[in-house]
């Protein structure tokens, strides 16, 4: 696998829902074809040419000591960090991708600093370890479909859903904190399929995120576009509360933002702490 050098790694995103986050790859494998917003932005920016660039991934190989310098800088500033947010940390079938993605969860673990993990990949078993990688990280997946053909078209070299679902169902088994990105979400012009059947195979996570499908053309001219959005949004809000699972809606899937949900990955303070806090006597007497 090829190798690139960065000057910086972790970075303040502008994701609705994340904090800090680090991509140590340039480019993913998986090759997503929805398309790929990433990939619109490198191909934007001069970094990548095409397609073909954009599924030979190229690894940070100096991720772990921008990491040392950066950690005492930010630590202070940050709720947690999004792995990742233009790459996959667990890329299929890219073991480099997933050993360097273990050592920096183990590095931020280390300086109690919990990570936030998104992956169209496998996740490996070491993550239960928690003396390692500690309880608190957060383990998610996308799932936007079940249907094997339109896999095949658009998310063609990311693995199959049964395994994604059965990694992640391992990882929650064990006691860790699970979620699902269901974005972007597919029009019915583009598959005919159930929401419901999905949710119920992903039932068992702590947090679903549900977002429309955008920059496709086809997508966007169904002929009842927001509609069908809206619709799905209640579907997922209602499925979530029955289940008492968490859940956020990205802005402009509905007709009506919600932005209470947005901190969904924020830390709660548990209320008895806080309460104790609030009878302490002040400091500065
Ligand atoms: S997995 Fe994510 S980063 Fe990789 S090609 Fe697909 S959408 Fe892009």
């Amino acid at each position: 696998m090829k190798t690139i050098l960065r000057k910086t790694l972790l970075y303040k995103s502008g994701v609705e829902y994340g904090d800090f986050c680090i991509n140590h790859v340039e480019g993913c494998a998986h090759g997503c074809r929805f398309p790929c917003y990433a990939m619109m932005m490198k191909k934007r920016c001069g970094i990548i040419k095409s397609y073909k660039d954009w599924i030979k991934p190229k690894i940070v190989a100096n991720a772990l000591e921008l990491l040392d310098k950066e950690i005492p800088r930010y630590k202070h500033k940050i709720k947690f960090v999004h792995l990742c947010f233009s790459t996959d940390p667990f890329m299929y079938k890219y073991p480099e991708v997933s050993d360097l993605t273990l050592k920096i969860i183990e590095r931020l673990n280390k300086d109690n600093i919990r990570c936030v993990v998104l992956t169209k990949g496998i996740y490996p078993k070491e993550l239960i370890d928690t003396k390692k990688y500690g309880e608190n990280n957060e383990y998610g997946i996308t799932i936007v479909s079940l249907n094997n053909n339109f896999k095949k078209r658009f998310e063609p070299y990311s693995a199959p859903y049964k395994d994604r679902i059965k990694s992640l169902k391992y990882l929650h088994k064990k006691g860790l904190k699970t979620w699902i990105s269901m974005e972007p979400y597919p029009t019915p012009n583009l598959v005919k399929q159930d929401l419901i059947k999905i949710l119920n195979e992903i039932s068992f996570v702590d947090k679903i995120i549900f977002g429309k499908l955008n920059y496709n053309v086809k997508s966007t001219q169904f002929y009842n576009n927001r509609n069908f959005y809206q619709e799905c949004a209640e579907t997922v809000i209602s499925f979530c509360k029955s289940k008492g699972i968490k859940y956020h809606i990205k802005y402009g899937t509905q007709n009506k933002d919600n932005k209470r949900t947005e901190k969904i990955f924020i830390k709660e303070v548990p209320k008895k702490v806080s309460l104790e806090y609030a009878k302490q006597p002040s400091l500065s007497l």
